[in-house]
């Protein structure tokens, strides 16, 4: 299907992209988008800040760069919780994407336009970002495939960051294949990104013969979640993988200290936005340096990334660091060391997702912002690990709305998530939600 022609309709109706091509025909091999967190020469780049409106990057993010050289053309720049804070894109400073399975429920986040144009346009790839679960939360809402791969893999040249030492760029689609196809064209050490690696050859070990269901990844689940995730693991019996349940009772502290981390880094990150540099930059000189600063990013920040710089100044602060920062950092070495000893014997770690499955827009805003964080605690663990981890759709609850499994393997072994995502794809039935405009 060519949705070029149609584009501005669906996206009135879905609003996934903050920015999008004019163009209504192409002859580029494929057709992708990339969250607004990546920078792009010819669309404006606002990460779903207001505080970035305007900004015109003069250079492409690598990953942006490498799909345009592999024949692709960059359709659109998706909404996205402000800087990537939060788990429903709710936080937008711009338009809050709906889910195409339905209009009244959030897409995830952060990276919920990615994961509602993979969903909803067919033959579609999307560029994700990952601090702390952005690209399998929202994967798994809209019941798309997605992937964040081992930190490292893929340059984050031209990333606004959240937090650097957890984000991790990645790939959404409805086609499990795409996964394999796009990272290899993304991956690969990058001068211009210091924390890029140097790789091994190829993707790790080519098949997924056991699992590891974590008790604690079990536990909180609602009803529907719960019961897909049983007929889930009999058929990854059925489809010869072992499946074996163990304790890894460091995935408890991980959301905790997951926001400790996220939003100390943060915190610091924000710090340039002071209304000199990039995007917005009206404001009443007159005043004193820090009179005008404040003021400015008292109108352009939303609550949600107030609340991480107060968040973040507070556990990063002379006198308390060592009782929440390095407390922190001391408990994502023992989420490290648990991972690594338990895929020492299976080749992935399993377990729902999400603990639910899409909300409505008017639940959502009866939650409070722990009740938001705690939602996280099944996608925060591998990602303070660094540990690549995928999405895959498994089945519907009885609203319709899809479910996620994820997949977390050990670094640098994304070879076993492609394996199980395609002989998964072969086997179940995806229902493509149905866009009409
Ligand atoms: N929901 C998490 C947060 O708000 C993860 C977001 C992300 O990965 N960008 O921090």
């Amino acid at each position: 299907m060519n949705y070029l022609p149609k584009l501005k309709q669906i996206n009135d109706k879905y609003r996934m992209f903050h920015a999008m091509t004019p163009d209504t025909e192409s002859d580029a091999k494929f057709l992708f988008s990339a969250k607004d967190n990546l920078t792009s020469i010819d669309m404006e780049t606002c990460a779903g800040s207001r505080i970035l409106g305007g900004y015109r990057p003069a250079f492409d993010a690598t990953a942006i760069a490498k799909l345009r050289d592999a024949g692709g053309k960059l359709i659109g720049k998706t909404n996205m919780d402000e800087f990537g804070f939060g788990t429903f894109s709710t936080n937008s400073g711009w338009e809050i994407p709906r889910n195409p399975h339905d209009l009244e429920r959030a897409c995830g986040g952060s990276s919920g336009g990615s994961a509602c144009a993979a969903s909803a346009l067919e033959g579609h790839v999307s560029l994700g970002v990952s601090t702390g679960g952005s690209i399998c939360c929202p994967a798994s809402f809209c019941g798309v495939y997605g992937i964040a791969p081992t930190y490292g893999r893929v340059s984050r040249y031209g990333l606004i960051d959240y937090g650097n030492s957890l984000d991790k760029i990645g790939v959404l689609s409805s086609d499990a294949r795409d996964l394999r196809r796009y990272m290899d064209v993304i991956k690969g050490k990058d001068p211009k990104d210091p924390t890029s690696c140097v790789q091994p050859d190829g993707w790790g070990e080519a098949s997924l013969k056991s699992v590891a269901v974590p008790k604690e990844g079990i536990e909180g689940l609602s009803k529907d979640v719960e019961s897909a995730f049983r007929k889930f693991a009999d058929e990854m019996v059925r489809m010869g993988v072992d499946v074996d349940y163990v304790d890894m009772p460091s995935l408890k502290y991980a959301m905790p200290a997951y926001y400790v981390l996220a939003t100390s880094e943060a915190s610091t990150n924000l710090a340039r936005y002071v209304g000199m540099r990039y995007g917005q930059q009206e404001g009443d000189l007159s005043l004193k340096f820090d009179d005008y600063f404040s003021s400015f990013r008292s109108k352009y920040f939303g609550d949600e990334a107030k609340r991480r710089i107060l968040l973040g100044t507070f556990t990063r602060m002379a006198g308390y660091s060592d009782r929440y920062y390095a407390k922190a950092r001391q408990v994502r070495n023992v989420v490290i060391n648990d991972y690594k000893r338990v895929l020492a014997d299976h080749d992935a770690v399993l377990a729902p997702t999400m603990p639910f499955t899409a909300p409505r827009f008017d639940e959502i805003s009866k939650m409070s912002a722990l009740d938001s964080y705690k939602a996280d605690y099944l996608t925060v663990p591998a990602n303070l690990a660094g540990t690549p981890h995928m999405s895959l759709p498994c089945g519907y609850d009885p609203n319709g709305m899809p479910v996620g499994m994820q997949f977390v393997a050990d670094h640098w072994n994304e070879g076993v998530l492609f394996d199980i995502a395609e002989r998964w794809q072969s086997e179940f039935e995806l229902k493509r939600p149905e866009v009409s405009v």
